[in-house]
């Protein structure tokens, strides 16, 4: 489907579970939390993961995080959390038993590591060490955008990697898993089989699950401001979200 821009709010989440089960699938910053300064920064409310909880229980089991964070750094800022999770841009996937679903991380070589280390100190930006790659976050130096993109991806293409852009970061990541990949993954467990698939994410990275959704008769919701997309509805705010989800 054409990306337009997204403009209405969804039904509410009790209407769209009576017309049968639905899969939520949630992106984690922008989303659930409100973004920071540094991804250290974040401040998650407080009984984030007991409601997160408690709505995939409602949902009998089909619900899941999926962040381009790892599952332990999640898991570092909310605690242990008793619901599935696609961490790494859906290379680590911890499913509904607590097995291990998917290829799992790809570490970077310490040799493409130490040139996004470089060029971050030389340009003055923040350079992350993922489990699965590496990011340069520009947020503090909004100025140095074009010239870490084009880095990034000339850095990428060399080697073999590929890049994910988001919200002031740019991130090398081996390119075999994406957020949509995880959906497609998740569908496959029973607790989600059947269900209408729902994903709800800020970023660019989370289009691809949108767009997984709608292909399986779901839909996307877009949290932020209107852009281009492929979900079809749009809350406004991380608050917004919090409310749709009833919490
Ligand atoms: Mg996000």
């Amino acid at each position: 489907m054409q990306a337009a821009p997204a403009s209405h709010a969804p039904p509410a989440l009790s209407a769209l579970a009576a017309h049968g089960q639905v899969a939520l699938f949630l992106d984690f910053d922008g989303t659930l939390v409100d973004l920071a300064a540094r991804p250290d920064a974040i401040t998650p409310a407080v009984d984030l993961c007991a409601r997160l909880e408690a709505l995939c229980v409602r949902l009998g089991g089909a619900c899941a995080l999926v962040s381009g964070r790892s599952i332990a750094d999640i898991e570092r800022h909310i605690g242990h959390i008793d619901v599935p999770i696609a961490g790494s841009h859906g290379a680590d996937i911890r499913g509904p038993a607590g097995t291990r679903l998917g290829t799992g991380p790809v570490t970077l070589p310490a040799a493409i590591e130490s040139e996004l280390r470089a060029f971050a100190k030389v340009e003055g930006i923040d350079y992350e060490h993922k489990p699965h790659g590496g990011a340069l976050h520009y947020r503090s130096r909004p100025q140095s955008r074009a010239k870490t993109h084009s880095f990034a991806k000339a850095l990428a293409a060399k080697h073999g990697w590929t890049t994910q852009s988001g919200k002031c970061v740019v991130e090398l990541v081996a390119g075999h898993a994406n957020k949509g990949s995880a959906v497609e993954i998740l569908m496959g467990e029973e607790k989600f089989a059947g269900a209408r698939p729902i994903f709800l994410g800020d970023d660019l990275t989370d289009e691809a699950g949108f767009a997984v959704c709608q292909g399986q008769g779901g839909l996307g919701i877009l949290v932020g401001p209107k852009r281009d997309t492929h979900a079809q509805y749009r809350l406004d705010s991380v608050a917004c979200v919090h409310n749709w989800l009833e919490f």
